[in-house]
């Protein structure tokens, strides 16, 4: 990209973990961050500030498991102070949040982590984002990679392990993929410990007359899902598949608070990212995958209401979990030996061995079973009684014994589970794909072009925002 005075060089910033305790949130660090860089350099935002969420499995997550990914050309004479600016920033960013809660910050922050990379993007980056969406990565093998990358810089003070979902947010966009966007509202810097305002029936109002929105309303338990529950920055967020009908929440969604500032953020939550083809013995523990199998056994019911069924495939035998709260306990329930399933959804250590957490099911074949029962007598035409294992029949009414008899049979007819099943709305994690997602996706990433800073975030209230 050129300037009539000068060039300009495309930068990808990548951030994780910076949060401060249970406050603070990365998305709201990111907005501060672009709108600081925007004060001091000529910038060009080249996307939407990416969330991209990553591996939902992954005990050691945070909440969420969300990284951001900013996008933008800068003059190029900047490039070599784009790192210490960023650093300071975020040092910032972390001091004000800091001295407004009352928190000392005297103990080094372990986990943040920045990365910077610049075009052209390094596979490299693509690669971390497959294993941390599907797998399991470790920070120090990261971080070695990155140090060995010439189109890489490394912030000095944050490259904990949050540097991992930092690269990997950068390379979500090497990927063009399916993606979607939430629309994010910022809460007043002096509200966070209260209960957050918003008006449930505006809620149901925007719900109702959105039509590519998703997930705003549970309805089966009647509760609202665009509010989070936690003390962090944010007022509520809704995910859709347009940005100008998620705009529109800013008018319609009635708040009795301010909002402080908000974002656009485009994501690949509601995509299904996470879900990789693997048979049974590719599974360890925390790998997400897609598994067609036979089912091997009888559903048992555990205590609690949770569900396991035996199942494999040609490389192995598994144990399915199915939770009751994922509600897909009930179909579980109906599987039969011979049935044939897809599932999604990750593998888990249990007792020594490695079990498969499901989170949809699509059953693909149904077994044809047979009910049968004993015929009747050919003589007095009573109904026959088994007398044990490989001993026959015999009629109570005339007392003969008949041994190689038919029996009368007929074909049970199940219920019709051919079908997609998924958990209620209130129980998808950010990256499961929704049900009225389905036909809706987006077959490749835009390419990445300049879009106005003011259409994508704005801080409303400076004073309240941080
Ligand atoms: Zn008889």
């Amino acid at each position: 990209m050129t300037g009539p005075e000068q060039d300009y060089c495309v930068v990808h910033i990548g951030l994780d973990d910076i949060d401060l305790y249970q406050f603070g949130c990365t998305t709201h660090a990111a907005t501060y961050l672009i709108h600081e860089l925007s004060k001091l350099l000529h910038i060009h935002l080249l996307d939407y500030l990416n969330l991209v969420r990553l591996n939902p499995s992954i005990p050691w997550k945070t909440r969420g498991n969300g990284a951001v990914a900013i996008r933008i050309a800068i003059p190029c004479r900047y490039i070599d102070n784009i790192a210490e600016l960023t650093q300071r920033i975020i040092d910032d960013y972390y001091a004000k949040l800091c001295k407004h809660l009352g928190i000392d910050i005297a103990e080094p922050h372990v986990n943040p982590g920045i990365v910077i990379a610049l075009n052209p993007l390094p596979p490299i980056y693509g690669h971390i984002y497959t294993k941390a969406l599907t797998d399991v990565v470790l920070p120090e093998v990261v971080l070695d990679k990155l140090m060995k990358n010439s189109n890489t810089l490394l912030v000095e003070r944050y490259r904990g392990r949050g540097i991992v979902g930092a690269a990997a947010a950068i390379g979500w966009v090497l990927h063009f993929s399916d993606y979607t966007y939430e629309l994010i509202t910022y809460r007043s810097k002096y509200r966070y410990l209260e209960p957050r305002c918003v008006d449930e029936s505006s809620v149901y109002l925007f719900n109702d007359t959105t039509r590519y929105t998703f997930n705003n309303i549970d309805i089966e338990t009647n509760r609202i899902l665009v509010t989070p529950h936690g003390f962090d920055p944010v007022l509520y967020g809704v995910r859709g598949d347009d940005v100008f009908e998620l705009i529109k929440a800013l008018e319609m969604i009635k708040v009795c608070e301010p909002i402080s500032a908000w974002t656009i953020f485009r994501s690949n939550q509601g995509t299904d990212a996470h879900i990789v083809e693997r048979s049974v013995n590719e599974l360890r523990s925390y790998r997400t995958a897609r598994l067609r199998l036979r089912i091997l056994g009888k559903p048992i019911v555990i205590p609690k209401g949770h569900v396991i069924v035996r199942a494999g495939d040609s490389t192995g035998v598994i144990d399915l979990v199915f939770f009751k709260p994922s509600k897909l306990d009930t179909v579980a329930k109906k599987l039969q030996i011979g049935d044939e399933v897809v599932v999604h959804g990750h593998a888990k250590p249990w007792a020594h061995e490695v079990c498969f957490h499901v989170e949809k099911i699509i059953v693909v074949k149904q077994t044809r079973t047979y009910i049968c029962k004993p015929p009747r007598c050919p003589l007095c035409g009573c109904r026959l009684t088994k007398k044990g294992f490989g001993k026959g029949y015999k009629c109570l009414c005339c007392g003969r014994s008949f041994m190689n008899i038919e029996l009368e049979c007929h074909i049970d007819y199940r219920e019709n589970l051919k079908k997609l099943f998924m958990p209620p709305p209130s129980e998808q994690k950010h990256l499961i794909k929704p049900l009225n997602r389905y036909g809706r996706e987006h077959k490749e990433h835009l390419p990445l072009k300049e879009i106005p800073l003011d259409t994508v975030t704005k801080i409303v209230e400076p004073l309240l925002f941080l």
